[in-house]
């Protein structure tokens, strides 16, 4: 991240954890919703990704809490985009078209993030007739090899042939992105020559370092070089600075439940569900509070969610 936009950040949540500390228990400002998960069920097994330590049941989101999710968002939240995954891949669901639909009669934009693998068949028609804003393919890996070994069992040929099918078919409405994730530090020419495949094909093409999510994965940790910016590293080891999520957004897991941040994959700090209590209620609730306290006071080793991830407002 560029050192403006860092320091920007930094300095947008600063203001807020000091609104929050002299205005003493609640946040006044509602919560961004960033996530809704339309299921956690994916056909993959990618390196980087902990959905296989995930413990909790596999399922759906139907549509009574979809519904309810965006009630509850238009109610008690400013949120205007919202991502439709979280971690599983949101093509898998079977009503993505009519539940986009539901979102943006409610003015609110969409994104789903996918590998593309499985984007054929209804999949690619439910994508194509949906009113999903953004549909961003997510890959790791600058060659074939590396592509099929980090997203396991996937075809690179059979990958691209869908993307390709989908960028000939999809609607104006929808932008096209591919986000390549690195693990580690990589040549820059080599990442130079994979964004110049593809620009000319997709509306944007990103590149991100991956995170370690909640660090509980050594595979992970052993997979992913986070060394990049020593100066930020430095800063947050010695100033341990809170996690800007438990301060800024929400995210909605398939059945309802509400958790802090979306590096919460397994639902390890759930605060409640959407069909018992309020969004409003749950941004201000005893476990919201306990979380920003514990942070604050730069404790968050007591949180099992949180006590190994490197999350901190300057290391972002
Ligand atoms: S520190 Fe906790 S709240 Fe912040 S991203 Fe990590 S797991 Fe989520």
């Amino acid at each position: 991240m560029k050192f403006a936009k860092l320091t920007k950040r930094a300095l947008t949540s600063s203001s807020k954890y000091i609104k929050y500390r002299l205005n003493g228990k609640k946040l006044d400002y509602p919560p961004q919703i960033d996530n809704i998960e339309l299921t956690n069920h994916c056909g993959l097994n990618c390196s980087g990704c902990p959905r296989n330590l995930m413990k909790r049941e596999k399922g759906y989101m139907n549509e009574k809490t979809f519904k309810r999710a965006i009630s509850q968002i238009k109610e008690n939240t400013n949120t205007k985009f919202i991502s439709l995954h979280h971690f599983g891949d949101p093509v898998l669901h079977p009503k993505i078209d009519e539940f986009s639909k539901i979102a943006s009669s409610r003015d609110i934009d969409t994104l789903i993030s996918t590998k593309g693998s499985s984007l054929e068949g209804k999949r690619l028609r439910g994508v194509l007739n949906s009113n999903i804003s953004i549909v961003k393919f997510s890959w790791a890996g600058l060659s074939k090899e590396e592509f099929e070994r980090f997203q396991e069992p996937i075809s690179y040929q059979k990958t691209v042939k869908n993307v390709k099918k989908y960028i000939k078919r999809k609607p104006g409405r929808q932008t096209v992105k591919i986000e390549l994730l690195l693990y580690k530090k990589r040549p820059k020419k080599d990442v130079e020559k994979f964004v110049k495949k593809w620009k000319p094909i997709v509306d944007e093409v990103d590149i991100k370092r991956c995170s370690h999510w909640t660090g509980n994965s050594k595979k992970i940790k052993n997979l992913i070089n986070r060394s990049g910016n020593k100066f930020t590293k430095f800063l947050a080891k010695t100033f341990f600075p809170p996690c800007p999520f438990p301060f800024e957004s929400l995210s909605i897991l398939y059945d309802g439940s509400v958790v802090p941040c979306c590096r919460d994959y397994d639902g390890r700090y759930i605060i409640g569900n959407i069909h018992k209590r309020d969004l409003d209620s749950l941004w201000n609730s005893e476990k919201m509070k306990k979380l920003r306290k514990l942070h604050l006071k730069g404790s968050r080793k007591k949180l099992e969610l949180c006590k190994k991830c490197t999350k901190t407002l300057i290391s972002i």
